[in-house]
């Protein structure tokens, strides 16, 4: 009886909200997001009225422009979904002798984010035929991956088709589209990456606050890492140069921007992350491996095709600036990474603790329909301190029975080599003295949470042994994957199964 009128109470509750989720009134859209009436529908989903790109007009749209401009774009297949549907992705370029810088573009990793693939097709479409963009590829190799998640992007789902988040997937890659991808990325080896996706201004969270539930303001939110294992240059290249100038570019056509805020449950009460720490993200894994990289988030998720030429324009925007800046910073760009790779840090953090302080921020109130001031609990990623940190190896073991890992590091552009003969080395390993091996259930993956004593000694490594250097491009990545109590690391996704006690078969080598 207890547990019905619970059941009722809840229900009672929460219908109000449900119906604040799906809705966004005439007047909010009107004041606050009117249209781009600017954009030009050469788009498939900006020719019609109702409805979305799908796999068929994407594919035709692709041949389409390669049909038109042999010279300009070259179209791949970089693999398939789990469906079995064909990945494109386009490589654009000027033809030239000069040297280009390699930027990255993708959109529709999350299936139901629509601008973000839209507005990839529509900056293809502009580059190729916009006289004002006629000289940007000249300095430039652009490849892009306008629907990066197709099986879940045809059915309007975050998802893939496993129920994978791909956007969580980036450092224990159990998706093969995170393969795919990874692959490509690897491959093409870009200096900047973009990531575009969409946000839902209409939040559970943000329902519960104000008098009668708030919504978010914003239309576009830059997604940065604050991860201290990304080289501070790199960090500070990517806020103070790029993702300034193309805040300043949206400013100039009137659009509101912040850094990206989410909320989440911390401890029992809701506080806003701001930026990224995790390198299972693809913001903090692109810096990781030494690229300038950014998430875009527009605001759009859940709200249907509502001001739809607004999130495309937004979304080509932030690209164009991205690819502006590139130009105009090209021998910077190529320096600042040559620095990152050559001049690393000390130490390596292995876990962050972001503080917590209190923040306002300008919402939309739903009940007067006005802007109005929230206080709020605030975790930046900017602001993050070092908690566990250990001295930087300059290489890392793992027996030869390791290929399953090892097998991931190479995805990830991580070289490993093997020992050629039997070595001895002074080493740290590690021992686990605390596990919980179901610490939580995340990704369809029971994580272990672990800690470690480090022993120093002296030991044999026979010939086999993968070594991974730890002076590569691609080293801080592996700081994530291999330090154990690292939040991403594969002791944590269980793809390295322990127990307490065991000493696990990863050593760190210092000298
Ligand atoms: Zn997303």
């Amino acid at each position: 009886m207890k547990k019905t009128i619970y059941t009722l109470l809840i229900l009672l509750i929460s219908l109000p909200i449900a119906g604040q989720l799906s809705q966004q009134s005439k007047n909010i859209t009107e004041t606050f997001f009117p249209d781009v009436t600017s954009v030009e529908n050469v788009t498939p989903a900006l020719k019609k009225k109702k409805g979305y790109t799908n796999y068929k007009e994407l594919k035709s749209f692709l041949n389409g422009l390669v049909v038109e401009n042999p010279q300009k774009i070259k179209l791949s297949i970089i693999g398939k979904t789990q469906k079995g549907r064909e990945i494109p992705m386009v490589i654009l370029t000027n033809p030239n002798q000069k040297e280009k810088v390699r930027v990255w573009m993708q959109g529709g990793l999350h299936g139901d984010e629509s601008a973000s693939t839209e507005g990839m097709l529509y900056l293809i479409h502009q580059l190729l035929n916009d006289e004002k963009y006629k000289n940007i590829l000249d300095d430039i190799e652009l490849a892009i991956v306008p629907m990066a998640n197709i099986d879940g992007y045809l059915k309007k789902d975050r998802y893939a088709a496993n129920g994978l988040d791909l956007n969580r997937d980036q450092a224990k890659l159990m998706a093969p589209e995170s393969v795919v991808l990874k692959n490509a990325f690897v491959a093409f080896n870009p200096e900047v990456a973009v990531d575009f996706h969409e946000f839902r201004p209409f939040r559970r969270d943000l329902a519960m606050m104000g008098n009668f539930g708030v919504v978010t303001l914003y239309d576009a939110m830059f997604l940065n890492t604050g991860n201290l294992n990304v080289p501070k240059n790199l960090r500070d290249l990517t806020e103070n140069i790029f993702v300034k100038n193309a805040q300043k570019s949206l400013k100039s056509f009137g659009f509101n921007t912040v850094p990206y805020v989410s909320t989440a449950d911390y401890n029992g009460e809701v506080v806003f992350n701001q930026g990224s720490l995790n390198s299972r993200s693809s913001v903090t894994n692109y810096a990781l491996t030494n690229t300038i990289a950014t998430l875009l988030e527009v605001r759009g998720v859940g709200i249907g095709k509502t001001s739809f030429k607004r999130r495309v324009f937004i979304t080509f925007s932030v690209a164009i600036s991205f690819l502006e800046t590139t130009k105009n910073n090209k021998l910077l760009v190529k320096e600042e990474i040559e620095k990152a790779i050559n001049e690393q840090r000390e130490d390596v953090v292995v876990t962050h603790k972001r503080p917590i302080y209190k923040d306002t921020i300008q919402v939309i109130d739903l009940n007067t329909e006005r802007i109005i001031d929230l206080e709020v609990k605030k975790r930046d990623a900017a602001r993050v301190k070092p908690i566990l940190v250990r001295k930087r190896p300059i290489a890392y073991y793992l027996d030869e029975d390791q290929k399953i890992l090892v097998d991931k590091m190479r995805i990830l552009g991580v070289k490993v080599a093997q020992l050629s003969t039997d070595e001895e080395k002074m080493s740290e390993s590690y021992t686990i003295t605390y596990y919980d091996k179901n610490f939580k259930k995340y990704e369809k993956v029971n994580q272990q949470d672990v800690r470690t004593m480090i022993i120093k000694e002296k030991k044999m490594f026979k010939k086999g042994t993968y070594k991974v250097s730890m002076n590569q491009k691609r080293a801080n990545i592996v700081i994530e994957l291999l330090e154990p109590e690292a939040p991403n690391s594969f002791v944590s996704f269980g793809l390295l199964k322990t127990k307490e006690g065991a000493q696990l078969p990863i050593y760190r080598i210092l000298n």
